[in-house]
């Protein structure tokens, strides 16, 4: 079995967006700006592309999703409760200050509870973790968690942007430090990390 992960920083916000890779097939997760740029990083492996994958409905997550649509003819999955969120994103990206319009893509599939996304004859675990936004999602193969936006680097994530809940946050960063320990967080912003033990204690302070 081989995994292997790849990211690129896209966008005014600086947006990480991910291609796992599982034995010669591949995701995309959070295309969030510069599908060209995403593209040159990306097509670099072989892999045939199977799915958008989006942690979160974020504005600055989701502008690359309609070119990936199109380009390889294939899915967007989110989850449900981002519905609203998405729909928000041409407001959002005004007020943060990013320039021109985006089509809204349309949601082909929004993730069930406990569904597992095969790829590659491996299985992308999908846990729902809401706080950051009501729909915010993590994805776990491997000892890798993808997480979006419910870490920034080793701090905690926003909850004081539309749709955040500083609780929910909470509950669910203390759900993934729980049962996590030493996986690597690929997060929706800054470098990934290791949930060691030092980590865990200085997160776990942070939210006490
Ligand atoms: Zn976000
Ligand atoms: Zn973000």
């Amino acid at each position: 079995m081989s995994v292997s992960i790849r990211f690129v920083t896209v966008g005014k916000w600086e947006t990480n967006a991910y291609q796992l890779e599982v034995n010669g097939e591949s995701v995309i997760i959070d295309p969030g700006d510069e599908f060209e740029k995403l593209e040159d990083s990306f097509r670099s492996g072989s892999s045939v592309i199977k799915y958008i994958l989006n942690t979160h409905g974020h504005f600055d997550h989701i502008g690359a999703v309609n070119e990936y649509k199109k380009r390889y003819n294939i899915p967007f999955y989110l989850h449900g409760k981002d519905k609203m969120i998405l729909r928000q994103s041409n407001l959002m990206r005004k007020f943060a200050g990013i320039d021109g319009f985006i089509k809204i893509p349309e949601i082909d599939h929004v993730f069930e509870e406990f569904e597992s996304i095969p790829v590659g004859g491996d299985q992308i675990r999908v846990h729902h973790t809401p706080g950051h936004t009501p729909g915010s999602v993590t994805f776990e193969i491997d000892n890798m968690l993808i997480s979006g936006d419910l870490f920034f680097h080793d701090e905690i994530g926003r909850f004081d942007l539309p749709g955040g809940n500083e609780k929910k946050l909470k509950e669910s960063i203390n759900y993934i430090l729980d049962n996590y320990k030493d996986y690597k967080i690929y997060p929706g912003h800054g470098e990934p990390f290791v949930l060691d033990d030092n980590v865990i204690n200085d997160i776990k302070n942070l939210i006490e």
